[in-house]
């Protein structure tokens, strides 16, 4: 039997909020599976902190099966391959089909990559997680200049955490650096930046990469052979392909209860959704959880929806790789060790509120 009354797919942020409230409140009727890559669900704030060497892989991942059997919700551990929107179909990496009356997506975006001519250059995503911890471990064993691509909220911390780590590197971004933030934490980044020796280039966007040298337009503007992506979320092709009404870059429409526009049985929250107002970051995702959880109830139930209003603003810490943190909120900018512990008193309070046991 291969039918659920809801799949949820991905165990990104919302989905670990979806599955703590199923599993310390009652949990809507029916069969429910969660389908996840791997048996753990990695948390991107406490990244930067494991690279600096100030956390352990343990402390940074949600074990899931001891989640869903608290929430009484099937795990699959299988990498999705496809989705039909109009059959609320899924198919997955080992060759099942499953089914479903109610689908929930959560499985994030990979990053985005410009082309490439010749393999000189090693490239390596930071997500999917697993996948960029293993291969930054290769990289760690013989250190050589890195460059960085990315000028967000995540390329400014991984360059902060691995500075020191490597001979040389360099942070390129497309437009000003912490594009969105206050110019007083863009400032405060460049100090740390530049302090810790990182070559900082904005307003350089790397149009491709031509055997070992990144080019910005036609303007050759490094040379080595590791790349970091860091850069901007691209929709899975997999779920642009799904048949799911999407933006222009493949992301999820969705309305204000979280459902698809073009598909109402099919929900989507996080960075795999488009939302007017919600922007592409943890902090979002995590608000959307509440209001997944009680919608997928509802939903399960024939009762009404609930809508989601994301926030206007929303609360920034950045590692600063030295157990600091800068701080954005509302226009104001801080920085600190004290605003450190405070996000590592965040990060693993996130940990702790998702390691139940069934
Ligand atoms: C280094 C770094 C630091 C960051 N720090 C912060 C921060 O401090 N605060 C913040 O707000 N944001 C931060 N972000 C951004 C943040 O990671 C993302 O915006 C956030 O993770 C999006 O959450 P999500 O719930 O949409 O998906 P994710 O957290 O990306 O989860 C998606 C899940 O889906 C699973 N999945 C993907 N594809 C498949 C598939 N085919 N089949 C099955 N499962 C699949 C993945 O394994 C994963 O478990 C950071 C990002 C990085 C890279």
């Amino acid at each position: 039997m291969n039918h659920y009354d809801l799949l949820l797919l991905g165990a990104g942020h919302a989905h670990l909020g979806v599955l703590r409230r199923w599993a310390m409140i009652e949990r809507p009727p029916g069969r429910i599976g969660l389908i996840s890559a791997g048996p753990t669900a990695w948390y991107s704030g406490m990244l930067p902190g494991l690279l600096a060497g100030r956390q352990h892989p343990a402390d940074c991942q949600v074990e899931l099966p001891a989640l869903c059997r608290a929430a009484k919700v099937e795990l699959i551990i299988q990498p999705v391959e496809s989705l039909s929107a109009v059959q609320q179909q899924v198919q997955l990496a080992d060759g099942q089909t499953l089914t479903a009356s109610w689908l929930s997506l959560n499985v994030g975006a990979q990053v985005a990559a410009p082309p490439q001519q010749g393999t000189a250059m090693q490239l390596l995503a930071v997500k999917p997680f697993a996948e960029f911890l293993a291969g930054w471990q290769q990289w760690q064993a013989a250190p050589q200049p890195l460059a960085i691509l990315g000028g967000g909220a995540a390329g400014v911390e991984l360059a902060l955490a691995l500075a020191g780590q490597v001979p040389q590197l360099a942070l390129f971004c497309a437009g000003h650096l912490l594009d969105g933030l206050s110019a007083g934490v863009r400032l405060r980044a460049l100090g740390h930046l530049r302090q810790r020796g990182v070559w900082v280039r904005e307003d350089c966007p790397i149009s491709r990469i031509e055997d070992d040298c990144l080019l910005s337009g036609d303007e050759p503007v490094w040379r080595g052979q590791r790349l970091l992506l860091a850069s901007g979320a691209q929709a899975w092709p997999w779920l642009a392909h799904s048949g799911l009404g999407g933006d222009e870059q493949g992301f999820v429409l969705i309305a204000p209860t979280l459902q698809s526009y073009t598909h109402p049985t099919i929900f989507a929250v996080g960075d795999c959704a488009s939302l007017p107002g919600a922007r592409k970051s943890g902090v979002y995702a995590v608000r959307q959880g509440p209001v997944l959880a009680a919608n997928l109830n509802a939903a399960l139930r024939g009762l009404p929806l609930r809508r989601y209003r994301p926030q206007r603003q929303s609360l920034a810490l950045l590692a600063t790789g030295d157990g600091g943190a800068l701080l954005d909120w509302h226009g104001y900018s801080a920085g600190g060790q004290l605003f450190g512990r405070w996000k590592d008193y965040l990060d693993r309070g996130f940990i702790q509120r998702h390691r139940l046991s069934g």
